[in-house]
């Protein structure tokens, strides 16, 4: 376990590093920052937004919370959410969920945990709305798999049906939400082909994927080889 002093060494020995790429790199970021993409994924200290998607500072605005939810009425998320879209105008939102989620398994489990179960909720929320999908598989680590993909595309229809998503098509504004799963075991972030624009069927869309999920064997999906290619 590093100390608190190594972090601050870490901290300067970047900048270095940064700055002898980019001489510079901080001054630029001072004055605007552009990104195109809005990540809200899981807090888990395994899930580091940035380092997955090969992205430097200034290129990803991000949002975390246990188990990416995206609840109506979290100021918190909406807050981010709306910065990114009416204010920095990004133009893709990617809703990230990932297999190993301790607030998947809590749900599986029926774990109580304690003031987490509140939030947790959420989680629940989807088991129940997808019972038969799940109980539809015995094995736990498939249950797992499974509730983490349902979970992600719940949370791309709540992101699709918030006012701040609404009021951005309406205005013709370029936005797209896409699911996605990250794999802690591989360090591979996976589509799940939810994608979904200003003129989609957002229940269409839903129903496809939850039937999409519900067709899998229940286990992790398998990246796209094309999206190893350099
Ligand atoms: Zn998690």
């Amino acid at each position: 376990m590093p100390s608190l002093a190594q972090l601050f060494a870490n901290n300067r020995a970047w900048v270095d590093r940064v700055l002898d790429d980019d001489p510079q790199f901080f001054e630029r970021l001072t004055h605007q920052q552009a990104p195109q993409y809005l990540w809200i994924g899981c807090s888990d200290s395994r899930v580091p937004a940035n380092q997955i998607i090969g992205l430097p500072p200034g290129d990803v605005f991000v949002h975390r919370n246990v188990a990416n939810v995206v609840a109506y009425s979290d100021l918190n998320c909406l807050s981010v959410l709306h910065f990114a879209v009416a204010i920095l105008k990004v133009k893709h939102v990617l809703l990230v969920g990932h297999y190993g989620c301790g607030g998947i398994a809590a749900a599986i489990d029926g774990a109580r945990l304690g003031i987490s179960d509140n939030w947790l909720q959420h989680v629940r929320d989807t088991l129940e709305r997808h019972r038969a999908s799940v109980d539809a598989l015995s094995d736990r680590e498939a249950r797992l798999y499974r509730l983490c993909e349902l979970h992600v595309a719940e949370q791309v229809v709540h992101l699709a049906r918030t006012t701040v998503v609404q009021d951005a098509w309406a205005g013709g504004q370029e936005l797209t939400i896409h699911g996605c799963v990250y794999g802690i075991e591989d360090g591979l972030l996976r589509t799940l082909d939810i994608d979904l624009g200003g003129g989609s069927d957002v229940a269409a869309v839903a129903t496809r994927a939850f039937a999409a999920i519900a067709s899998r064997d229940g286990r992790a999906i398998i990246p796209d080889a094309s999206e190893r290619a350099p």
